[in-house]
């Protein structure tokens, strides 16, 4: 038997529920319960921790995208649909009982399920950055034809939608975007040459999957932010900018054409910006933790330091140029942070290697989804092979 939830609740898919922002979103929709209604969930693996979510929630659909030994049939709850791979992920997404999609798996392996759902007009939470970073144009444009509407879940980006309520794209003069500046913030060059992982895995304020806290050491994290915003919100490069704050309570900057400036504030805490896309336009008492007004402290600004953290270089640069450089970033990234998590390479070749790949690459201004999937194919069998040969260099 499925949740019996009020007929108006939102009815929601969550591509990546056993990770980070999937077991933020459901704890969301369990203090949310008439709000929204769990049909579906998807994992890669944790599959115990994906079963008991399912006994939780009950959903219509579960699938399973990884390899690992599946729990038996008698274990799911009774009426729930098993499905595997990514053809499993477009049927649950694409079922006419699907209002909104929350696309919570990490890396390029969420376009799949991302695009599905735009197809069908489905609404789409976007936690997946990747999927944008790769394909911006091809997927804002495809959500425009079949008229899905794109809801951003970054926080980031959930800031600047929050703060453009009521105002009209052409009125932006610029987006600031707000970092924490990671656990290496004020680092130099020679200091980062030796950090371990298990440094670069101990994130100041925000508690995440692995993938996206190495590229929050790198700062990585922020140049695929300001691809993915440029998309999102259709802007030129030249209006995104980046500030460092290391308290993460100022979620991001909007200055007008005619000079005023709003932000979004908060504790970090991913549940606020779920919540706002689960619920949006409307703002309902939810999980997330508040402000303590008692307790507040200064709120610290500074400029961010693209010579030693060489990955901002890269976004802006992809932000300006756009066309098959974002998918080569990404895709060089991923096999990157990989390497790196395995212990097979220093932390500076993380943005060394996608450096030389996005330089070596023959770019394309306007490729199709073919070719951007050929592009990132290539790219990690680039990233894949690269060596350091040279001493380290400090550049
Ligand atoms: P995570 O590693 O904690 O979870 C990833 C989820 O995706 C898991 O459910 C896993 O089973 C699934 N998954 C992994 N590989 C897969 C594959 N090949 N195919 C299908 N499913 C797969 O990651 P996370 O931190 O929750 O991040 C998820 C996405 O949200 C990323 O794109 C990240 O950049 C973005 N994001 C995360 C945060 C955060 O606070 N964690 C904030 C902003 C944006
Ligand atoms: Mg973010």
């Amino acid at each position: 038997m499925e949740n019996a939830s009020p007929a108006h609740a939102k009815r929601i898919v969550v591509l990546g529920s056993t990770g980070s922002i999937g077991t933020n979103t459901l704890d969301v929709a369990r203090h949310l319960p008439g709000e929204v209604q769990v049909v579906g969930l998807s994992a890669h693996s944790s599959l115990q921790l994906l079963l008991q979510q399912a006994q939780e929630f009950r959903p219509r659909f579960v699938c399973i995208t990884g390899e690992g030994a599946i729990p038996p049939a008698q274990d799911w709850p009774p009426g729930t649909i098993l499905l595997r791979g990514s053809d499993g992920l477009a049927q649950m997404v694409q079922d006419s009982q699907v209002d909104l999609v929350v696309t919570a798996i990490v890396g390029a392996a969420g376009l799949r399920g991302t695009w599905a759902a735009l197809e069908a007009g489905k609404t789409v939470a976007v936690a997946n950055k990747e999927t944008l970073v790769m394909a911006g144009p091809l997927v804002m444009g495809l959500a425009a034809r079949s008229g899905a509407r794109v809801l951003p879940v970054d926080s980031e980006h959930s800031a600047i939608f929050q703060c453009l309520q009521g105002s009209q794209p052409s009125e932006i003069e610029r987006l600031v975007l707000t970092g924490s500046g990671g656990p290496f913030r004020g680092r130099t060059k020679t200091q980062l040459q030796q950090v371990t992982v298990e440094e670069a895995l101990q994130h100041p304020t925000w508690q995440m999957g692995r993938k996206i806290t190495i590229d929050s050491a790198t700062l990585m994290n922020k140049a695929l932010e300001l691809i993915e915003a440029r998309w999102l919100f259709g802007l030129q490069a030249e209006q995104l900018s980046l500030v460092i704050h290391p308290e993460s309570v100022v979620h991001s900057f909007v200055e007008f054409r005619d000079g005023a400036v709003l932000a979004q504030a908060s504790p970090p805490d991913m549940r606020l910006p779920i919540q706002y896309a689960l619920t949006y336009p409307r703002r309902l008492a939810g999980p997330a933790r508040k402000l303590d007004w008692q307790r507040l402290r200064a709120w610290h600004f500074e400029m961010p330091d693209p010579d030693t953290f060489a990955s901002l270089q890269l976004g802006y640069e992809v932000a300006r140029r756009g066309g098959t450089c974002g998918a080569v970033l990404n895709a060089a990234n991923e096999v990157a942070v990989q390497r790196f998590l395995n212990g097979e390479l220093p932390f500076l070749d993380i943005a060394r290697i996608c450096r030389e790949v996005l330089d070596h690459h023959e770019y394309e201004s306007s490729p199709t989804l073919e070719k951007l999937l050929a592009v990132d194919r290539w790219a990690r069998q680039e990233a894949s092979r690269w060596t350091n040969r040279l001493p380290p260099r400090i550049d």
